[in-house]
């Protein structure tokens, strides 16, 4: 067993933090109030090689795993940055499109992920269909050697800085039984796909949308691998990443804010010379949330140790676990400092409030505490499925 990093990993956190640091929280919320992107933090860390370290070198990408992107997810997150599109563009689609995507779409797509020039986004979640994918009501035809899609989609983060959107949908004739997905790569300007801005109560500079697709016609290279038997692992293949991201982001805010708090509790006076921070009912509550962030760390280093060693189904128990603690690691730690910091945690100047909305919306997307519980119940425990 090894909890040590590689000295290569160790580089690489460092040099993530340094780049996270440069850029503040102070930017991430200036960005987001502002209506705009992050797209200046974007840039640079697709220069620096940091969005593409999970991206095979022949593809421009850094040769690395999960474990290195989760290390850049959890890095800028640690430093106030926490960047949702690092885990749908380079976690969901550059592993979809690796792993079970054309040569073609290798070649296309893979490079512009890795330098960050290109966002692809992902969408699965629909209005009527919900947490039950079974239920995808995103239907391909075939017109000739072209696809049609039409359905809806919900909560869509970031379609507005994409030049493509990785639509889950169903083929006509799987319209029954089981799911039999097929995954489609979307120009994000293509006709017949709408999209509107849904109003979030998260302080973010990435927007959700709801997409429209009306008779999309696609061309039959829109498809992603060589045919729809590739659908099913093609979709698997993007949950033990996308898990694993969000659960290593959610750490470093977790980080993030115990650190603000911190700093703050042991400086600041309100009875006598004594800092707040010598109160225990100041302490312990950060104490006890720096705890609960640390185990969430460990299962994610498990997870992504796991995914890299090729041990899926075991990345994808350790993954789900991971995702949960650190899902409701990071609410505890950001509402816990919002409370230690007392008035100054409500102010936007401290920046731990700011991050209220993010942390609550964790413990729901991208598969919320709930669902979780459901698969370890049933994967872990032997439990009958109760839907
Ligand atoms: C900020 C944000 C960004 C997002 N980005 C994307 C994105 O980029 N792409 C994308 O495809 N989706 C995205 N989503 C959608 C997200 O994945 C879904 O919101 C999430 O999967 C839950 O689905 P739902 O909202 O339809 O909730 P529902 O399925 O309607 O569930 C509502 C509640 O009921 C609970 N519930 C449902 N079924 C069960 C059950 N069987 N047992 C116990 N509890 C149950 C759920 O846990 C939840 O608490 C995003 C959501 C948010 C908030």
């Amino acid at each position: 067993m090894n909890f040590d990093l590689t000295p290569e990993q160790d580089q690489l956190r460092d040099a993530v933090r340094a780049l996270g640091r440069k850029y503040g929280h102070g930017y991430f919320v200036e960005k987001a109030k502002a209506g705009g992107h992050t797209t200046e933090l974007w840039q640079e860390a697709g220069r620096l090689g940091y969005l593409g370290v999970n991206i095979p070198t022949e593809y421009g990408g850094g040769g690395g795993g999960i474990t290195e992107l989760a290390i850049v997810c959890e890095e800028l997150a640690a430093a106030g940055c926490p960047l949702l599109l690092l885990v749908v563009s380079p976690a969901i689609a550059a592993t979809v499109i690796n792993k079970h995507g054309t040569d073609e779409q290798r070649k296309r797509h893979l490079p512009g992920l890795a330098d960050g020039s290109q966002k692809i986004v992902f969408a699965i979640t629909e209005p009527e269909a919900g947490s039950n994918f079974h239920r995808l009501g995103t239907v391909a035809r075939r017109d000739g050697d072209d696809w049609l899609l039409t359905g809806r989609k919900c909560y869509i983060s970031g379609v507005d800085e994409a030049g493509h959107v990785l639509v889950v949908a169903r083929t006509e004739d799987s319209s029954t039984g089981k799911l039999k997905p097929a995954l489609f790569i979307v120009p994000t300007d293509a006709p017949g796909l709408e999209r509107s801005k849904l109003d979030m109560e998260i302080l973010s500079p990435e927007n959700q949308f709801l997409l429209y697709l009306d008779d999309v016609r696609l061309p039959a290279d829109a498809l992603v691998g060589e045919s729809l038997d590739a659908g099913l692992p093609a979709l698997f293949a993007g949950l033990n990443p996308e898990r694993i991201t969000v659960a290593a982001m959610g750490a470093g805010t977790g980080r993030y804010a115990i650190e603000r708090a911190s700093e703050y509790t042991a400086t600041r006076k309100v009875w006598g010379g004594r800092s707040i921070g010598t109160h225990q009912g100041v302490a312990h509550p950060l104490a006890h949330a720096a705890v609960q962030v640390e185990l969430a760390r460990l299962m994610i280093h498990k997870a992504a140790t796991l995914y890299d060693a090729g041990r899926d189904l075991e990345a994808g128990v350790a993954g789900n676990m991971a995702k949960y603690a650190a899902g409701e690691a990071a609410a505890l730690a950001v509402d816990t400092a919002v409370q230690a910091l007392g008035g100054a945690g409500m102010t936007t100047e401290y920046g731990v409030a700011t991050l209220l909305g993010a942390v609550r919306a964790g413990r729901i997307a991208p598969v919320s505490r709930e669902m979780i519980l459901n698969f370890v119940a049933q994967h872990v425990l032997g439990q009958d499925k109760s839907y």
